[in-house]
């Protein structure tokens, strides 16, 4: 993500701030600062959110490690003012592994909050954990407060996140137990299809109460749900054609000797927006539009097309399937794979292909159950 930077690492996988998480900061400081009218209120304010996300990338890492022990690469975790993202590069095949990866995340605020618990009844006894002494911590910026707001946030989280509504972890956690019974597809049409409708009764119920957070999360909730669906389609979807079927076989290709007003004509004349440059029958790099177009704003002459090209390649055999290929592309952040049948260059496929291959084979699909239900029809009649 952009605009975003590191400030740890995690085995392995980065953890970023995006700049826009500073606004909580100031926001912690001058709503706090602002109650007590005192610095110290403005320091709990900021040390409270601090903390706050602290948790939130706890519960980030709880499914990130988890993913990582089934193979799932993930990588980054980014902080933003409304929460954390961790990028998991793919859904978990089995849905063992989707619960468990799932589940990981709330279960590390249960673990959180279990300890504050622990710790504030250590401090205050039954004095600060009854209803009354909890209300009153949470008015003053003591440590104690801040034990026992940490406390009813970790609590919040888990009951957030357990709402079986994608893109939330209960809407995963529901997915992954109907498809251990009914399969992936229809699993994520039913639970996508509960989420939405709990996201419809979330909306209307912010709406009564004037609660905009509510509305603002009831609409995020109702389109997760949504592409989550339409990502479960497409993944059974492309799963049924290889690469091997779906590369473009007449595309143009370049040769070393090449320049870069050659693709410039190419890109003008067809097309194709990514180009294979040849060396005999061997393919040595790969030549996109963004390259040329780069090449074109920053040099004043005509470069030969290996001054430009890409060498590092994402290469996959033929015998892949177009959803492995894609979430190949999207672990190694690359739009264009090289197609290989054994050590035979075969040709190109970008995410683009993909994207049109899926639009073709999910109308032919589409097609073959509108017949069916014409001929289930006509059989009753
Ligand atoms: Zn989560």
């Amino acid at each position: 993500m952009g605009w975003s930077f590191r400030i740890a690492q995690v085995k392995g996988i980065d953890i970023k701030v995006h700049v826009t998480f500073f606004l909580i900061l100031i926001l912690g400081a001058v709503q706090w600062g602002g109650i007590t009218g005192t610095l110290d209120g403005a320091i709990f304010g900021v040390v409270l959110m601090i903390l706050l996300f602290t948790c939130v990338t706890l519960h980030e890492l709880g499914h990130s490690l988890v993913a990582l022990r089934f193979d799932i690469p993930v990588r980054e975790i980014t902080l933003l003012p409304l929460g954390g993202v961790a990028q998991i590069t793919k859904n978990p095949d089995k849905p063992l592994h989707e619960l468990l990866i799932a589940i990981a995340g709330p279960l590390v605020n249960v673990v959180i909050a279990a300890i504050l618990f622990v710790i504030l009844g250590g401090i205050g006894g039954a004095s600060v954990l009854n209803g009354r002494g909890l209300l009153t911590s949470l008015e003053q910026p003591s440590p104690q407060g801040l034990l026992v707001w940490l406390l009813a946030a970790n609590i919040s989280l888990v009951v957030f996140n357990l709402i079986p509504a994608f893109p939330l972890d209960g809407g995963r956690v529901l997915r992954a137990l109907l498809a251990m019974a009914l399969g992936y597809r229809r699993a994520t049409r039913i639970a996508s299809a509960i989420g939405q409708i709990i996201a419809f009764g979330l909306g209307i119920f912010g709406l009564l109460e004037g609660n905009f957070i509510l509305m603002l999360i009831a609409v995020f909730v109702f389109f997760g749900a949504g592409q989550e669906n339409a990502m479960a389609e497409s993944k059974t979807i492309l799963t049924t054609l290889r690469v091997g079927d779906a590369y473009n076989r007449n595309a143009l290709t370049l040769a070393v000797g090449d320049r870069v007003s050659k693709v410039v004509d190419f890109l003008l004349t067809s097309y194709q927006p990514d180009f294979a440059v040849m060396q005999g029958s061997n393919l040595i790099g790969i030549i996109t539009r963004s390259d040329v177009l780069q090449s074109l704003a920053t040099s004043t002459v005509d470069l030969f097309v290996t001054e430009v090209m890409e060498r590092d390649m994402l290469k996959v055999d033929a015998e892949k399937t177009l959803q492995e290929v894609r979430e190949l592309m999207t672990q190694q952040s690359k739009r264009v794979a090289a197609v290989y049948n054994g050590n035979a260059y075969l040709g190109l496929i970008s995410a683009e292909d993909i994207s049109e291959a899926f639009a073709v084979l999910a109308f032919q699909a589409r097609q073959r159950e509108a017949r069916q239900g014409q001929q289930t029809q006509s059989g009753q009649v």
